[in-house]
C-alpha cells in the first residue's frame, strides 16, 4: 500500500487511488449539496501548493541565525515573530518556535493525527502521518534520526514534542559550520523541510558554489 507508483499500467491502481477517489467522490457529493464552492477549493490547493511551503520556514530559520533581536522574538513568540514576516493562518495560530544545540536536538511528532505547522512548512510530507513515525518518533527517537541518516553525538539530548490541534512547533535548526557570512537566502536554501521538523540537519553550504572557495 505504501509502494512507489509511478508506473503507468492499467491494473493495480484500488489501493492508491481509493483515497482520491473518495475525495473526489466527497468533494462532488458537498458541492452538489451547496456546502463547498470548488474554485474556492482550488484557491486553497493552489496556496499549498505553491504560495506556501518550506521556503517560509527556511526564512524564518535563516534570519534567525543572522538577527539576535528577531531570534529572541521567535523564541518568546513565534506566532507573531512569524508573522511579521508575512506567515500566518490557519494552522498556525500557535507557534512555538523550539531551537537546537549542541547540547539539545528537537523533533516534532502528532502522535494523534498530522499536526503541522501549515503556514512555514506548507502539507506535511506523508512519512509525517504515518504510523510508523508517529510511534517510533516518541519510543525511539534516535531511531528515526538513523533512519532519515542523521548521527548526532550520544551526548545530544533529542527532545519530542508533540503538536497538537492547538500548538504547531518549528524547529530552528543550528547553523551548520562554514555558512557564516552567507546571505540571508543562501542560507535559507540550507534549511531543508526535515530539518525544521527535526528529522534532519542543515544541509552544509556547497564551497564551490557562490560561497568563499578557500
Ligand atoms: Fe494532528
Amino acid at each position: 500500500m505504501q509502494q512507489p507508483h509511478d508506473h503507468d499500467h492499467d491494473h493495480a491502481h484500488s489501493h492508491l487511488d481509493e483515497m482520491d477517489l473518495r475525495v473526489r467522490a466527497l468533494e462532488t457529493l458537498l458541492t452538489r449539496k451547496g456546502y463547498v464552492d470548488p474554485a474556492a477549493l482550488d484557491r486553497i490547493i493552489e496556496t499549498y501548493e505553491t504560495r506556501v511551503g518550506p521556503h517560509n520556514g527556511a526564512a524564518v530559520v535563516a534570519r534567525s541565525w543572522v538577527d539576535a533581536d528577531f531570534r529572541q522574538w521567535l523564541m518568546q513568540d513565534a506566532t507573531a515573530a512569524i508573522a511579521s514576516m508575512g506567515y500566518g493562518g490557519r494552522q498556525g495560530e500557535h507557534m512555538v518556535a523550539v531551537a537546537n544545540t549542541p547540547e539539545e536536538h528537537n523533533m516534532v511528532v502528532c502522535t494523534l493525527c498530522s499536526c503541522y505547522p501549515w503556514p512555514v512548512l506548507g502539507l506535511p510530507p506523508v512519512w509525517y502521518k504515518s504510523a510508523p513515525y508517529r510511534s517510533k518518533a516518541v519510543l525511539d527517537p534516535r531511531g528515526v534520526l538513523a533512519d532519515f541518516g542523521v548521527q548526532l553525538p550520544p551526548s545530544t539530548r533529542i527532545r519530542v514534542w508533540d503538536s497538537t490541534a492547538e500548538v504547531r512547533y518549528l524547529v530552528i535548526p543550528m547553523m551548520p559550520a562554514g555558512a557564516e557570512g552567507l546571505e540571508q537566502q543562501q542560507l535559507a536554501a540550507l534549511v531543508t523541510r526535515d530539518a525544521m521538523i527535526g528529522t534532519g540537519l542543515a544541509r552544509a553550504p556547497d564551497r564551490g558554489a557562490g560561497g568563499n572557495p578557500d
